[in-house]
């Protein structure tokens, strides 16, 4: 949807701001694009919703533009919100609100049966669980200014999908939250592979997630793959898409042998296959075949 609007100014100038925003109606768990066309005298800084904040950063593939992506909560509920978008017109902080309508994901519940001490942990593993935990946190709350995304994501292997990001999990008759990424099927041993350039920027076994790798795409956007038996890459790798980073496995809170995919934009859990689809068709470059 292409959006114009008129910035005036007090004196007879008028500014012109230009932005395309991918999409207004924006389920939860989803991500929306916005992207500003570059002006003169204009200098786009920042997206708010509610109390979260967005930067907004050169785009990746047209020197022309700049960009901002807008992930939205799971948590959040179907309502009407506005999302300001901050910028300095010849030095001075300005701010402009759009409106956007937050639609219910619709998403399944599913039933899991895993050994019960996955479930509720036993006291003994609450600090391993609270430092990893917040480990991931402040690597997620890090957004790199360096970017290094120029072309297509890639699917980490080729499979089929066991389970869909968003499904309300009951885990042994408990609800605990929901599925934070794409499940694939894979048996241990499958050599799983870098979604896009980046940097690791954790390979280590977790509680929860088992043997996990998280790369840094830059700008706020991580890859995260659980369960793996085995890693080839270390932190502070920088990683070519395509590349193998590990083994598939089945540690941590699993109920078989997969390869759960996940993907976190400016701190916020996202759908993976939503995600990869809107940077793939409007911010990376196509890959040649
Ligand atoms: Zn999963």
């Amino acid at each position: 949807m292409k959006i114009l609007v008129l910035v005036g100014f007090i004196s007879s100038l008028l500014f012109s701001f230009n932005f395309n925003i991918s999409d207004t109606a924006i389920s939860n768990g989803a991500t929306s694009l916005i992207e500003f066309n570059k002006e003169n005298g204009l200098k786009y800084e920042k997206l708010t919703l509610g109390k979260k904040s967005f930067k907004v950063y050169q785009h990746p593939t047209d020197k022309t533009k700049m960009y901002a992506l807008l992930p939205i909560s799971y948590y959040e509920k179907p309502s009407d919100k506005m999302v300001d978008i901050y910028y300095k017109e010849n030095g001075s902080v300005k701010n402009k609100s759009i409106s956007v309508k937050i639609k219910d994901g619709k998403y399944k519940k599913e039933k899991i049966q895993v050994t019960k001490s996955k479930v509720n942990p036993h006291k003994k593993y609450n600090d391993r669980i609270s430092k990893e935990y917040h480990e991931a946190m402040k690597i997620y709350g890090t957004s790199t200014k360096e970017n290094y995304l120029s072309t297509e994501f890639m699917l980490p292997l080729d499979s089929f999908i066991t389970s869909d990001f968003g499904k309300a999990r009951v885990y042994n008759d408990t609800l605990k939250g929901y599925h934070s990424g794409t499940d694939f099927r894979a048996k241990v041993g499958t050599p799983i592979v870098a979604s896009n350039d980046g940097v690791v920027v954790l390979a280590k076994d977790r509680f929860y997630a088992g043997g996990t790798v998280l790369i840094d795409h830059g700008q706020g956007v991580y890859t995260c793959y659980y369960h793996m038996s085995k890693f080839d890459v270390k932190v502070n790798q920088k990683i070519k898409k395509g590349k193998i980073i590990g083994l598939s496995g089945k540690s941590g809170r699993v109920s078989g042998p997969h390869l759960h995919f996940g993907v976190r934009v400016g701190g916020v859990q996202v759908d993976p296959l939503q995600f990869l689809a809107l940077m793939n068709k409007n911010l990376l470059n196509k890959e040649e075949k």
